[in-house]
């Protein structure tokens, strides 16, 4: 068998240039980058990216991003959690710009995404387990589960270190309000004011309490930081 490329590879390998159509601020320590990206082929929600960033003087760095975006259209979004001692997050944090380019290569992931069932399917439940920026993903899965209006139960168990640090926020509070999501905050280093329970790391029984039952045969997502990339 030869090695040759066709062109489903090529599909599948292309680096494409995309170009940052719109950054803010998403908590005090990460920020939401939209980036304009022509030719991309869509993704599907829970998917990620590789982004490659090039030196004046040719030195290339790579990190992957999940993408916060699902579905068709050439505009995607990510959400970057800026680590103070890393190369690539403080970058695209602190120094990319509105016009900016920078080198996308996917939609990449095949293995951790979620579509709705197909009508005649029977519908299975969705429990959702994120930790800080491991949220991104579940937020693309997310758009796709409310875009399509499907009738799946979404539970989302969110560990995040105070109510301050909550990625997609509002867009998470339209979802509830909606019906659509229900999501157990855990905050690990300050709880709200008002909350009866303490900041700390989620204890074994808040665990299984906040969890869709196992007899229910839920879909589980688990996403979260490794310890090199949790900063301090
Ligand atoms: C599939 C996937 C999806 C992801 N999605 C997201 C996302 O949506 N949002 C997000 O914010 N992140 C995401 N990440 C993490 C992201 O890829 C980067 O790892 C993160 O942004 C840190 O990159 P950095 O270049 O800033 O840090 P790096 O320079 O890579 O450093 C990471 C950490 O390792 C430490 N370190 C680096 N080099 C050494 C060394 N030689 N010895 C000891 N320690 C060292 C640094 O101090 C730092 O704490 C994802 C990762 C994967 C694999």
């Amino acid at each position: 068998m030869s090695l040759t490329s066709s062109p489903a590879t090529e599909r599948r390998v292309a680096w494409r240039v995309g170009t940052v159509v719109g950054v803010q601020q998403e908590t005090p320590r990460s920020r939401r980058i939209t980036l304009d990206v022509p030719g991309w082929p869509g993704s599907l929600g829970g998917q990620h990216v590789d982004v490659r960033l090039t030196a004046d003087d040719g030195y290339q760095a790579s990190r992957s991003y999940s993408l916060a975006s699902a579905g068709e259209g050439g505009v995607i979004q990510l959400a970057v959690d800026r680590l103070p001692d890393g190369e690539v997050s403080p970058y695209l944090n602190d120094v990319l710009a509105v016009g900016d380019e920078v080198e996308v290569h996917g939609p990449l992931g095949g293995w951790f995404v979620w579509q709705p069932s197909a009508s005649a399917e029977p519908v299975r439940p969705v429990q959702l387990i994120a930790g800080g920026s491991g949220v991104v993903p579940m937020v693309s899965i997310i758009r796709t589960h409310v875009q399509a209006g499907d009738a799946a139960p979404f539970r989302m168990l969110y560990s995040i270190r105070s109510p301050a640090d909550v990625f997609f926020r509002e867009e998470l509070a339209a979802a509830e309000s909606a019906g659509l999501l229900s999501t157990e905050y855990v905050y690990t280093r300050e709880a709200p004011p008002g909350s009866t329970t303490p900041a700390g790391r989620i204890t074994r029984e808040r665990f299984a309490a906040a969890l869709t039952p196992a007899e229910q045969e839920p879909t589980v997502y688990v996403c979260g930081a490794t310890p090199s990339s949790r900063g301090s």
